[in-house]
């Protein structure tokens, strides 16, 4: 029941999406492997709690090493037939645990986010809670200017109206109902930390420190963040669709002062002067139109993806059998 202590030990599934990261996973396997165990031998978490790895289509050695770590006790990895992007590879492994876990933590795969706060996490899981947002109280490791965007990013997310968290991105705890429900959101424009508020049940939020990735590179870089910036907006709101009729709502009322003026003008025989304002209202009313144009084209394009129903992701390969399969 919800709001209420719970009192048997759930299972817990750490679901990690890895993209060529053959440098960290030998090191950070072993960091969450840990983490497991020790949430076991405090009783808070089910024997049966596992981690699950989710290869999404990686060039380098990954798959072999999650094949490698599955053979022992905690470990499970499922592959993609290609690699779709951080927030499908998630969602694949989501989606995979939501009938075999009570809750599910995901984080990324390169020691970024400190595994520490998972203890908190599962707390306030026990404590009644089914979302746990993990956010970044400090981004001292960051350069000034991966901060300065990052954080531009979520103002601008909440600005466009997409009820994001701020400063958190994609560690967080879901309980198996909230993944259950999650699952009927069918959308193939993911973009998970905009779409789970709309989920709804019981939030709270646990803060740590960011650090530095302990081996590898980003696969972030600011043209990546812009587009998931973009596709994160235009797939939650629609409000630059309404700014846009708000700017032409302006630039109509620009427009008839600007014909009170020139009739005027006329009228007083000032006419023929103003080459270079015609072609500058020419010009910047022309600009308006192909953005706006642009925009809801983005927009149309959503839709034209949306009819598809593509499958979000595939998976080829699993390390483990499925209850289905075992029968
Ligand atoms: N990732 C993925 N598919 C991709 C790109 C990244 O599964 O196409 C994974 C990656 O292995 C990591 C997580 O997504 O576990 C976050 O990526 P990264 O650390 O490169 O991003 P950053 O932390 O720099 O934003
Ligand atoms: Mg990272």
């Amino acid at each position: 029941m919800a709001g209420t202590k719970k009192n048997h030990k759930p299972i817990l599934y750490i679901v990690i999406p890895c993209y060529n990261e053959q440098e960290v996973l030998p090191i950070t396997s072993k960091l969450f492997e840990g983490k497991v165990r020790e949430l076991i031998e405090k009783k808070k978490i089910s024997d049966s709690s596992r981690v699950l790895f989710v290869n999404d289509g990686s060039k380098d050695d990954t798959w072999n090493i999650i094949q490698e770590l599955s053979k022992t006790k905690y470990f499970e990895g499922i592959s993609l037939s290609r690699n779709r992007g951080h927030q499908n590879a998630l969602l694949a492994g989501l989606m995979e645990v939501k009938d075999l876990c009570d809750i599910s933590i995901s984080i990324d795969c390169d020691g970024q986010d400190d595994i520490n706060a998972m203890d908190e996490m599962v707390e306030k899981y026990l404590d009644g809670c089914d979302v746990v947002y993990g956010v970044r109280s400090k981004r001292e490791s960051d350069t000034f200017f991966k901060r300065f965007t990052a954080e531009s990013f979520y103002k601008l997310l909440n600005f466009m109206g997409v009820e994001a968290v701020f400063n958190h991105a994609d560690y967080r705890l879901l309980s198996s109902r909230v993944l259950k429900e999650f699952a009927e959101y069918k959308e193939v424009n993911l973009f998970l930390r905009g779409m789970i508020p709309l989920v709804g049940f019981k939030p709270d939020t646990v803060y740590y420190e960011r650090h530095e990735r302990l081996a590898g590179e980003s696969h972030y870089p600011l043209s990546k963040m812009l587009s998931l910036a973009f596709d994160g907006i235009t797939s939650l709101s629609i409000k630059p669709i309404r700014l846009i009729t708000m700017f032409g709502g302006f630039v109509a009322i620009l427009s008839f002062i600007g014909v009170l003026y020139s009739v005027i003008a006329k009228i007083r025989g000032q006419a023929v002067t103003g080459w270079a304002s015609m072609t500058s209202i020419l010009c910047f009313v022309s600009g308006v139109q192909m953005i706006s144009l642009g925009m809801i084209g983005e927009y149309i394009g959503k839709i034209y993806l949306e009819t598809k129903q593509r499958p979000r992701f595939i998976i080829s390969e699993r390390t483990f059998k499925r209850k289905e399969e075992e029968k």
